[in-house]
C-alpha cells in the first residue's frame, strides 16, 4: 500500500472521479461526504493525506484544515484542495490555514498523482522524524500560521532577471526573509556557505532549453550537501503538466502551475520556512540525543559505549596497518576518600579536573572516556610502546603533581592515579602476542591496572605478556 488517502467532497461523482485515478496507484481509499465525517475518520484512521473540495455541506476546506491542524492527532496530516479556477480568495484563504496546495479541475493524471507522490513522501519524512502528535504540538506545527523565527533567505532563480525583479518587489513587502536573485548557471556555484537559502524559487520558464537546466539544478540542489534540506519551489511561468509532474518527482517540495501570485508565493515561502525550521530543530534534536547518548554529562568525556567499539575500530585498524596502538586504563587512588573527606560535589569536581588534564596531555587522535566511576579508558593508535610508557608517565605527573581545587576547602588536595598500560596491534617483544582483540586488550590494561594498584599506587605498570 502507497499510503492512506482521505477525499472528501459532497458530491459522490466527484468521491469516485478521484477514487478511481488514485486508486490505479494502489492507494487505500477513505471517504467523506462532510467536515464533521472527515474530520471522525482522520482522527481515527490517522490518513497520509486528505483530499478536499473546496466548499464542503458543512464549513470549507480552510476550516477543516484549521481543525484537523488544531488536534493533536491529525496536526500533522498534509491537505490539499480541488478547487475550480480563477485564482480566488478561497484559495489563498485556504493556503493561509495550512493547505499545503489547491488543484484546479480539469485535474491532469500525471499532475495529480506526482502532487500526491511528493506531498505523502514530505510526510512519511516528517513522519520519520517523530514529526507527530506531542513532538509537532511542541514545537509549533499546530500553531497559526504566524512568520516566528529568524527571517530566513529565500533565493529567485531565474533566467529572466527583468521579470524575476519586478517579482522581487512585489514579494518583498509581503516577506520577512531577504530575497536574493540569482541564475540557474550561479546558484549553487555562488552559494556562500555560510548563507545557504532557506528556500529555492526555481522560475521553470517556457524556453525547453532553460528549464532543462533549471530541472538539472534542482535535482543538484537535492544532492548537494549544504543544501539538500531546503525547500524548493518549482514556479511555472507557462502551464505544462507534464514539466510540473516531473519537477514533483525530482523532488520540489511545491509547485505553481499558474505563474506568478505575490500573495500566493508569499504564503507558500513563508509555509516552506516554517516546515523547515521545524525540520532543522528535530534533526538538531536527534543529533544532540546521540550526542547525549554517547557521552558522559559530568566530564563531557565518551562513556563506554562509544569507547568500546571505538577500541575495536582501533583494534582493527592496527591489524590491518601492522601498527601498535596503547590502551590505558586510569583509576584515581582513595577516591572514596576525597568524596568522604570532603564531600561529593568535590568528589565531581575532582573528576571534571582529572578529565581536563588528561585530555590537555594528549594528542587530538587519542580518545579518552570515563568508563566508570572514576575509571577512565585512554586509547591512542598508532602508538609505541615507548612512546605509550612516556605517555602513561605524564599522564601521572600531571594529575599527581599538582593539587586540585576543590569547592569544600581553599587549600588545593593531593589526587594522584594508578594506570595499567597494555600495548595492543604488531606484536613487538613487550606487546601482546596474538591477543589483539578489544576485550582482550581491555583485560589486559585491567590486570596492569590491578598491578599498579597492589604495588602501591600512583605509579605505571605494563602488561606482562600473556606466558
Ligand atoms: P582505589 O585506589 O582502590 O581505586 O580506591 P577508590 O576509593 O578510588 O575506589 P573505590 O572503587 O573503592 O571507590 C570509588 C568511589 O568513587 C566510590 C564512589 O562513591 C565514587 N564515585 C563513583 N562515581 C562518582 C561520581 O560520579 N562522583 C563522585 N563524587 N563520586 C563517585
Ligand atoms: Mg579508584
Ligand atoms: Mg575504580
Amino acid at each position: 500500500m502507497q499510503g492512506k488517502i482521505l477525499i472528501v467532497d459532497a458530491i459522490s461523482t466527484n468521491r469516485i472521479v478521484l477514487k478511481v485515478k488514485l486508486a490505479s496507484a494502489f492507494y487505500e481509499i477513505m471517504q467523506a461526504s462532510s467536515g464533521e465525517e472527515a474530520f471522525a475518520l482522520a482522527t481515527w484512521h490517522d490518513p497520509d493525506l486528505v483530499i478536499c473540495a473546496m466548499e464542503l455541506p458543512d464549513c470549507d476546506a480552510a476550516d477543516l484544515c484549521a481543525r484537523l491542524h488544531a488536534n493533536s492527532r491529525t496536526s500533522a496530516v498534509p491537505m490539499m484542495v480541488i478547487g475550480t479556477r480563477p485564482n480566488s480568495a478561497a484559495r489563498l484563504r485556504a493556503l493561509s490555514a495550512g493547505v499545503l496546495d489547491v488543484m484546479h479541475k480539469p485535474l491532469d493524471d500525471t499532475l495529480l498523482l506526482a502532487r500526491v507522490r511528493s506531498l505523502i513522501r514530505a510526510h512519511n519524512t516528517a513522519a520519520e522524524w517523530q514529526l507527530r502528535d506531542d513532538t509537532s504540538r511542541a514545537l509549533g506545527f499546530a500553531e497559526e500560521m504566524a512568520d516566528f523565527g529568524p527571517p530566513g533567505e529565500t533565493v529567485i532563480v531565474s533566467t529572466e532577471q527583468d521579470s524575476a525583479r519586478e517579482w522581487i518587489g512585489e514579494l518583498q513587502p509581503l516577506l520577512r526573509s531577504t530575497i536574493a536573485l540569482t541564475a540557474p548557471d550561479r546558484a549553487l556555484r555562488d552559494l556562500n556557505p555560510e548563507k545557504v537559502p532557506d528556500v529555492f524559487v526555481l522560475a521553470l520558464s517556457s524556453s525547453e532549453h532553460h528549464s532543462g537546466d533549471v530541472l538539472r539544478l534542482l535535482a543538484a540542489i537535492r544532492a548537494t550537501n549544504s543544501t539538500r534540506h531546503a525547500g524548493i519551489l518549482v514556479l511555472q511561468t507557462r502551464i505544462d503538466a507534464g514539466l510540473g509532474a516531473y519537477a514533483l518527482d525530482l523532488g520540489a517540495d511545491d509547485l505553481m502551475t499558474d505563474g506568478f501570485d505575490a500573495a500566493e508565493l508569499a504564503l507558500r515561502v513563508k509555509a516552506m520556512m516554517r516546515r523547515k525550521r521545524i525540520a532543522d530543530q528535530l534533526r538538531a534534536t536527534v543529533r544532540t540525543g546521540l550526542q547525549a547518548a554517547v557521552s558522559d554529562p559530568l566530564t563531557g568525556l565518551r562513556n563506554r559505549r562509544y569507547a568500546m567499539p571505538h577500541l575495536a575500530r582501533v583494534a582493527e585498524h592496527a591489524r590491518a596497518t601492522g601498527r601498535s596502538f596503547a590502551v590505558m586504563l586510569a583509576d584515581l587512588d582513595h577516591f572514596k576518600q576525597i568524596n568522604d573527606l570532603y564531600g561529593h560535589a568535590s568528589g565531581d569536581a575532582v573528576l571534571v579536573e582529572t578529565a581536563r588534564r588528561l585530555c590537555a596531555d594528549l594528542r587530538p587522535a587519542d580518545l579518552v572516556a570515563r568508563i566508570g566511576g572514576e575509571e577512565f579508558l585512554i586509547v591512542m593508535p598508532s602508538t609505541t610502546i615507548a612512546e605509550a610508557r612516556t605517555a602513561a608517565g605524564r599522564l601521572c605527573q600531571t594529575i599527581g603533581a599538582d593539587p586540585f581545587r576543590v569547592p569544600a576547602t581553599r587549600d588545593p588536595i593531593k589526587v594522584t592515579v594508578s594506570i595499567g598500560l597494555a600495548i595492543g596491534g604488531r606484536a613487538d617483544g613487550a606487546g601482546l602476542r596474538g591477543e589483539n582483540g578489544a576485550e582482550a586488550i581491555l583485560a589486559a590494561a585491567d590486570k596492569a591496572l590491578y598491578e599498579a594498584k597492589s604495588q602501591g599506587r600512583n605509579q605505571v605498570t605494563l602488561s606482562r605478556p600473556a606466558a
